[in-house]
């Protein structure tokens, strides 16, 4: 038997698929706040075959404004919530390193993609990548990723304002 590959989209979490803040107001955030069109555009998503990975930077863990601690709790609560919309996400990568620990995960650096297709059998060719960040863009681009950029801000890249957005513009890729 063949063995299956899955069509994944990566995802970013913050700014992504929920709300992102500066660096020091992550201290209260005890809630994840789902960004308008994120669950819906998952929900498109799932039925046109993607599973999910999310692929987040978490500094803040080692910057010390979080704790690990802090992060588990929260990602408790943001997996219970898509639990509830019947959304799976396959595995959270999470680096939380800064930059002083020169670490091989954080992005634009692969570690979390290289690990991910360490533990699934990826068509990385039919897979697509979602984020908010330039560094979302680069890692993308280093996998040779389809790029779907959620809002624009700074270089050349066109952007989209939700998750529900790019699943409507991947719909109408695929019935062309
Ligand atoms: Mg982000
Ligand atoms: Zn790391």
């Amino acid at each position: 038997m063949k063995p299956s590959y899955l069509k994944i989209a990566f995802l970013d979490r913050d700014g992504t698929i929920i709300k992102d803040y500066p660096d020091e107001k992550w201290r209260e955030i005890k809630e994840p706040e789902f960004l308008k069109g994120s669950i819906e555009g998952l929900k498109r998503l799932k039925e046109m075959g993607y599973d999910f990975i999310i692929i987040t930077n978490q500094y803040l863990i080692n910057d010390g404004i979080i704790s690990l601690n802090d992060y588990q709790q929260f990602t408790g609560k943001f997996l219970k919530k898509l639990k509830e919309e019947n959304i799976d996400i396959l595995k959270i990568y999470f680096c939380p390193h800064n930059e002083k620990d020169h670490c091989h995960c954080k992005k634009p650096k692969q570690g979390m993609i290289e690990q991910a297709k360490k533990d699934f059998l990826i068509d990385m060719n039919n897979s697509i990548y979602i984020g908010d960040s330039h560094v979302d863009y680069l890692l993308a681009k280093h996998f040779n990723l389809t790029f779907y950029r959620i809002n624009y801000n700074g270089d050349n890249v066109k952007s989209y304002r939700s998750i529900l957005e790019i699943s409507k513009q991947i719909k109408k890729i695929q019935n062309k």
